[in-house]
């Protein structure tokens, strides 16, 4: 017998305190999926935002300051951007495009399923803001 499949929506509000700052939310998912009561599923991480996006790698400090340089390497904060004739955050668009607004780890045996060295991040990239991620837990 199998039991139904169940879908659980949780809504996360992070805080960034920079203008770019990568942020580890493993621990709000995580926790988001063991409220659900969901065991085995997948869990939908949804970043309803046009100027940040999520990745998901090692969490150490100095690796976070390679990832910001990661950023301006990538995408310069100051440059003769079009979108900044009406809005001054072109960069961080343009950013944010070269990232997921989506991820998507398996539930197993009730726990979120990562890599040892895989952190789920909310990198901003046009803080300080706050900004809700929305987690969707499908399965039994
Ligand atoms: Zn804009």
């Amino acid at each position: 017998m199998t039991s139904p499949v169940r879908v659980v929506t949780k809504e996360l509000t992070i805080t960034s305190k920079r203008r770019r700052e990568v942020i580890n939310i493993t621990s709000h998912i995580e926790s988001a999926v063991r409220e659900s009561g969901i065991r085995n599923g997948i869990a939908l991480v949804f970043l309803p935002h046009a100027t940040a996006g999520l990745f998901a790698n090692e969490d150490e400090p100095r690796i976070r300051r390679d990832y910001e340089g990661l950023f301006e390497r990538l995408v310069p904060a100051s440059g003769n951007y079009e979108h900044n004739k009406i809005d001054n955050n072109a960069d961080a668009h343009l950013l944010a495009s070269l990232f997921k607004q989506f991820y998507v780890l398996p539930v197993i045996n009730g726990e979120l399923m990562r890599g040892t060295w895989q952190e789920v991040f909310l990198a901003d990239f046009d803080g300080p803001r706050t900004r809700n991620v929305v987690v969707v837990i499908i399965g039994e």
